[in-house]
């Protein structure tokens, strides 16, 4: 099946109903398709910003990102694997050791 067949295999997944080897089927495809996870990504923001209503909270909008980046498996390295961050937090807990001895 061609990816811009997907189209309606993206929503049905998105609206939760697509299930079984066509489910499977799909989240392989998605796993190494680019084009195809850039439309569900998409297809899922326009789905969000359709409605009329409140927008989501910023925090529902990181749980969603975090559970398309879970779908796919591409969650972010914890903070220690990351060099930036585990540089900034060694460099502070060594100023603050520097600093309440120094006192
Ligand atoms: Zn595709």
């Amino acid at each position: 099946m061609a990816c811009t067949e997907r189209t309606g295999d993206l929503v049905a997944w998105q609206l939760g109903e697509l299930h079984g080897s066509e489910r499977e089927a799909l989240e392989e495809h998605v796993r190494g398709c680019t084009t195809c996870l850039h439309e569900f990504i998409s297809l899922k923001r326009d789905l969000e910003l359709a409605e009329d209503g409140p927008a989501p909270s910023p925090k529902s909008r990181l749980d969603l990102r975090d559970s398309v980046m879970k779908e796919f498996g591409f969650l972010p390295a914890p903070w220690w694997e990351r060099p930036v961050a585990f540089f900034v937090g060694t460099a502070s807990v060594v100023c603050a050791i520097l600093v309440t001895t120094a006192v």
